[in-house]
């Protein structure tokens, strides 16, 4: 039944479907804001979804921790970084938003529970030209935001899936959902998804990036996407980039269908290549800088296949061992169990027989490579650091692929989150927050921005839903 106070009093009822950060700042602000009842739905058994697996690492600007560090800094530096790490695709309001309300979400944040460290703890992530970003204290964003949640009394259903949303008369009134396999109907006023991207949607990924359905995926079982089909089924908009179909996903190099935390992988490329590896395709030839942008060399992999080889040698290797937590050779062992393929041979042509790759190919590709770093230039691809050759042996190769990990692409949203139609009119009663909504990141994402996107937008999200 539909609220008898619908049109915004106090005691409205809102439904927020995700219990990820954006679900989870969502709803507490919606309570704080004096909504009647908040509910929120989530398809696990458990809260979380990415904001849960995520680094942690959140970035704001003119912070009271930059202010004890010393640290001069402007939502417009931050937002100059940002503009051009999302490739100027972001639609520059809702950047604008989430930079100048950064500071602020982040005392909220604390004011929940969530535990920062201290201004020592400050440092530069990718794409950022200051220290603005910190790593959240165990536990980390959920956990807090949960008790917060439960003491403002959100009710919280577990396993509780949401198909359909309700609308009558143009506004939205509610969802449908599946409950333990049952269905069930919430009605309210107003309706805020926080669902995630579609990382784990096969048909959704296949659909926007073909080139990307081999790849793994690093996001929560639990984002498949849904909210925004819900959404667009009653003719909301989405953010899409139809000409550049891999800029719709942040990707980056991974070795294998791992846990991310295995970070092995990451390291042998970032180490290796600092010594002068290269990455070669199936057909046994390099074909981008390997000290370009991740998504750049990930794009160009495409071209040769959905997988790709980091070749080193023994001097790579050697300087490799110094890693802190295992050795170098422990590292490979761990790979090769962990399902990378990984290769170790004493000439280039047995080791392209054992990743079986053209093994002319591979000699050819290496002595050019050689010949370059011998001339001091790059003839193929321009790559100025890092220059090395690949000439003792054993020789080495790990094979890499692409691994999603968040969806850049999604709802087109207001600045006040309201989720908008294609002419750009608001659907009423229907808000978004997070990894579902495109636009706030453009086509790539800098780090620490999607974590502080759930604070500042989820807030936006709840007080308006509540009005
Ligand atoms: C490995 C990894 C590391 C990352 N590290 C960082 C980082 O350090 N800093 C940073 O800023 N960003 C990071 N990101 C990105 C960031 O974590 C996400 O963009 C952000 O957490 C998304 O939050 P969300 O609330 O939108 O979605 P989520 O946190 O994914 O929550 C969505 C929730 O909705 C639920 N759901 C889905 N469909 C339904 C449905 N139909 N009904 C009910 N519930 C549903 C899901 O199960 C899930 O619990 C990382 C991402 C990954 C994968």
């Amino acid at each position: 039944m539909k609220s008898a106070n619908s049109g915004g009093s106090k005691n409205n009822k809102v439904v927020v479907v995700g219990g990820g950060g954006g679900g989870l700042c969502a709803a507490i602000a919606a309570s704080e804001a004096g909504a009647g009842e908040v509910t929120l739905l989530e398809k696990l058994p458990h809260l979380g979804g990415d904001t849960l697996i995520s680094d942690q690492i959140i970035s704001a600007a003119g912070t009271e921790l930059q202010a004890k560090a010393g640290i001069v800094d402007t939502p417009h530096q931050y937002l100059v970084d940002h503009l051009k790490g999302g490739r100027y695709k972001s639609d520059i309001v809702l950047a604008a938003t989430l930079i100048q309300k950064g500071a602020a979400a982040w005392a909220w944040l604390a004011d929940k529970g969530c535990q920062f460290p201290g201004p020592e703890a400050l440092h530069v992530q990718h794409d950022h030209s200051l220290a603005r970003s910190v790593k959240l204290l165990p536990p980390g964003m959920i956990p807090p935001l949960k008790q917060a949640a439960l003491a403002r009394g959100v009710q919280i259903f577990y396993n509780t899936r949401a198909t359909d949303l309700l609308v009558e008369d143009g506004r939205v009134v509610g969802v449908k959902a599946e409950q333990d396999g049952q269905p069930v109907t919430y009605q309210a006023d107003s309706v805020i998804l926080a669902s995630g991207g579609f990382g784990r949607n096969r048909e959704m990924v296949k659909e926007t990036c073909p080139a990307l359905v081999e790849a793994v995926s690093w996001s929560s079982p639990g984002n498949t996407g849904d909210g925004i089909q819900m959404a667009q089924a009653i003719g909301a908009a989405v953010v899409s980039y139809p000409d550049m179909p891999l800029d719709a996903f942040r990707v980056i190099q991974t070795g294998a269908d791992v846990k991310h935390k295995v970070l092995h992988p990451t390291y042998m490329m970032a180490h290796t290549r600092a010594q002068g590896a290269i990455l070669v395709g199936a057909d046994g030839k390099r074909f981008y800088d390997e000290m370009g942008r991740s998504f750049e060399v990930v794009q160009a992999a495409m071209t040769h296949g959905s997988f790709y080889f980091l070749i080193f040698d023994g001097r790579m290797a050697t300087a490799t061992a110094w890693l802190p937590e295992k050795t170098f050779e422990a590292q490979l062992e761990s790979a090769v169990n962990d399902g990378l393929v990984a290769a170790q041979a004493p000439t280039l042509a047995e080791l392209a027989e054992k990743i079986a790759i053209p093994s002319t190919a591979l000699e050819e590709t290496v002595a050019q490579w050689n010949r370059d770093v011998e001339g001091g230039k790059d003839t193929a691809f321009g790559r100025t650091e890092s220059l090395g050759k690949i000439e003792q042996p054993p020789f080495y190769a790990l094979r890499y692929k692409p691994a999603i990990v968040q969806t850049l692409g999604g709802l087109r949203i207001s600045p006040q989150a309201q989720v908008l139609d294609s002419m750009g009119r608001p659907i009423p009663g229907l808000y978004a927050v997070g990894q579902i909504t495109g636009g706030v990141h453009g086509a790539d994402y800098i780090g620490g921005s999607a974590l502080l996107e759930l604070a500042v937008f989820g807030v936006i999200a709840g007080e308006n839903a509540t009005r």
